[in-house]
């Protein structure tokens, strides 16, 4: 019987950082640094309302603005004419600083697909890929700028973590896209009120990584129009490596995104190379905890696993990870008893 091949997770021209004893290096949190300038979106309603006293306007304009960014996907002064002219240029400024600035877009032929590259204030720059489906349009979005998880195979993760991303950077990706879509750029529109429908967290960065921010992003993502983008959770998927602790706090968020388990290798041999957090939280461990975010919130919960060829894709891996799959679907109780699928996901240059 022929050996079965098999390959190492290697990247050339690239030295993965350890730490002492050996082990990938794990970057939880960032190298301080300068921090985004305040954004209208980095605070719930009830501050939003104190922020713009402190600016010495009174509180109730603090829904006129929230209309023109979240329901109008705008922050060109001139089209706010329900604001007094003196003054409304300051304002405006104060309230919705620029936070993303474009520097390239690639688009497909047929226009149904565009990836953005922002310049963040800082100079880092983070990538969000706008996706037109026959039923709906989903964009991909960033929550960090680079990676502390030092996954092999990524080019964010090679490059380490810069820094966190603010909710209101996470969350004018969105509005970036829905004033991009409302201009006609992603191909004609179907209806006056297209807009993003479906929310992936598959761009740069470990979402629960940077935990704070991207709570705070999700909260203004679901809340309902004027006040936050009134997107529906189920639409929002969250997807981690396997952050085990911050996937049991998300489960106690009441926030019911979809959760999707970026896996890989069902093997923890190949699983702590390929995607090194695996060295603090095992295969099963991860598992787990996403078995217990669908038990405590009821919704899918999805297992990813982009196969590469003589790395992850033997047969016996396979039947591994239908055994790992099976133990977990038999412990799901009645709910939704077909909600535990592996499902291949890809998205940007990554497998997360
Ligand atoms: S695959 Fe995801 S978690 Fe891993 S380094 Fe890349 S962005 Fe970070």
């Amino acid at each position: 019987m022929s050996e079965i091949r098999q390959v190492k997770p290697r990247t050339e021209g690239w030295t993965q950082r350890k730490d002492e004893s050996g082990k990938p290096l794990l970057q939880f949190s960032e190298v301080k640094r300068g921090k985004p300038p305040i954004h209208l979106a980095d605070f719930t309603i009830d501050q939003r309302q104190e922020r713009i006293k402190e600016l010495g306007i009174p509180g109730f304009r603090a829904k006129q603005l929230s209309t023109h960014y979240f329901s109008h996907y705008t922050t060109d002064p001139e089209e706010m004419t329900d604001l007094p002219k003196e003054g409304r240029s300051e304002l405006v400024e104060k309230v919705f600083p620029t936070l993303l600035t474009e520097v390239k877009r690639l688009q497909t032929d047929k226009g149904d697909t565009i990836k953005f590259l922002w310049r963040l204030f800082d100079g880092a720059l983070v990538e969000s890929v706008l996706m037109r489906y026959s039923n709906r349009i989903t964009l991909c979005i960033s929550s960090q700028a680079g990676c502390g998880m030092n996954c092999p195979f990524c080019a964010t993760g090679q490059a380490g973590l810069t820094r966190n991303m603010s909710a209101a950077e996470i969350v004018d990706q969105i509005v970036r896209a829905n004033k991009a879509i409302q201009n006609g750029e992603l191909g004609p529109k179907r209806h006056d009120e297209e807009r993003v429908s479906n929310i992936v967290f598959m761009g740069m960065g470990e979402p629960l990584a940077n935990y704070k921010e991207v709570m705070s992003a999700l909260r203004t993502m679901v809340e309902p129009q004027p006040n936050g983008l009134g997107m529906s959770a189920r639409h929002i998927t969250v997807s981690t490596v396997g952050l085990v602790p911050s996937i049991k706090k998300l489960a106690d968020e009441n926030l019911p995104v979809t959760f999707a388990l970026s896996l890989h290798a069902p093997d923890d041999e190949l699983r702590d190379e390929l995607i090194p957090v695996n060295s603090k939280w095992k295969v099963d461990e991860a598992i787990d905890a996403a078995r217990e975010y669908f038990e405590k919130t009821g919704r899918r919960v999805s297992i990813e696993y982009a196969l590469i060829k003589d790395m992850n894709d033997h047969k016996w891996r396979a039947e591994l990870l239908g055994t790992e799959a099976e133990r977990t679907r038999q412990g799901l109780g009645p709910r939704e008893p077909n909600s535990f699928e592996p499902n291949a996901g890809l998205c940007l240059d990554q497998l997360h």
